[in-house]
């Protein structure tokens, strides 16, 4: 048996990986790994968000009229729980202070717009796409799953690109900062886990008063944290003067803490 010399981080797990997208690689120039044909088909229905052409520079996609028209069922649709009463009410405040307009019109403006052909969207309008996003995603959470529909990896993406950079777009990142479009790859791939992370931590919390195993899953969780610990810390290292250091520093630990890492380090240090 041949073993392949590791060339890369799994996207997923950060384990030493020697399998790389050719997509990304041959399309962006752009090396991305994969540790095992598991963890590639685990992160492909995010991967494949920002894969091939959109690898580098990576973008965040444009706002489309599918995402407007899900906003706008959502919008008119009978709310189940408070909390997607408050969504609804939410969605109706960003638009109106954030575009002047009220909800379906702001909806469709705002995917036109994107849409153009190098369109730019002011500081405002994305923040009101980031917000729609946002709310498009967390409807996923407070609905039982089989009425969720598509898992919201775009929207948690941009959620968390939101909470670690401060930014709610990224159009004017220049196209050779090479580690501004791997920190999206890693952080798209990391939705993968994040839209679980409440079904894992219940399952760890239910493993550690029965004292029975962890879930297999707690552990590639805890790996997916380390590995962007991991890429923060080297990206720092070798840029310095990189203008996603700060940011990174600075919300990295708390994006983590929010998301359960500390119960989770201590579950599995037991
Ligand atoms: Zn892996
Ligand atoms: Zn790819």
């Amino acid at each position: 048996m041949t073993v392949a010399t590791a060339k890369g981080a799994c996207l997923l797990c950060g384990a030493p990986a020697s399998a790389r997208c050719s997509a990304c690689a041959s399309k962006s120039g752009v090396d991305l790994w994969s540790c095992s044909a598991e963890h590639q088909e685990r992160a492909w229905p995010a991967h494949k968000i920002l894969c091939g052409e959109r690898a580098n520079p990576a973008r965040i996609p444009a706002f489309s009229q599918k995402e407007a028209d899900l906003a706008w069922r959502r919008y008119n649709q009978t709310p189940a729980v408070d909390s997607q009463a408050e969504i609804q009410e939410q969605l109706k405040m960003m638009c109106e202070l954030g575009t002047g307009k009220d909800v379906k019109a702001a909806l469709d403006d705002l995917a036109a717009k994107a849409s153009r052909p190098g369109a730019k969207l002011s500081d405002d309008e994305a923040d009101v796409v980031a917000a729609i996003r946002v709310m498009n995603g967390s409807w996923y959470c407070t609905v039982p799953p089989e009425h969720a529909g598509k898992p919201p990896y775009l929207e948690t993406f941009v959620s968390a690109y939101h909470s670690l950079t401060g930014r709610t777009s990224c159009d004017d990142i220049a196209a050779d900062d090479i580690l501004h479009s791997e920190l999206c790859h890693r952080l798209v791939v990391h939705t993968v886990l994040h839209i679980q992370v409440d079904r894992i931590m219940l399952q760890v919390k239910a493993a550690q008063e029965k004292g029975e195993p962890m879930p297999a899953d707690a552990a590639l969780l805890k790996a997916n944290y380390d590995s962007l610990r991991t890429f923060v810390r080297g990206a720092v290292a070798q840029k310095p003067d990189w203008p996603f250091a700060e940011p990174l520093e600075a919300n990295l630990s708390s994006f983590l803490t929010n998301l359960g890492e500390p119960v989770l380090r201590k579950a599995l240090a037991v």
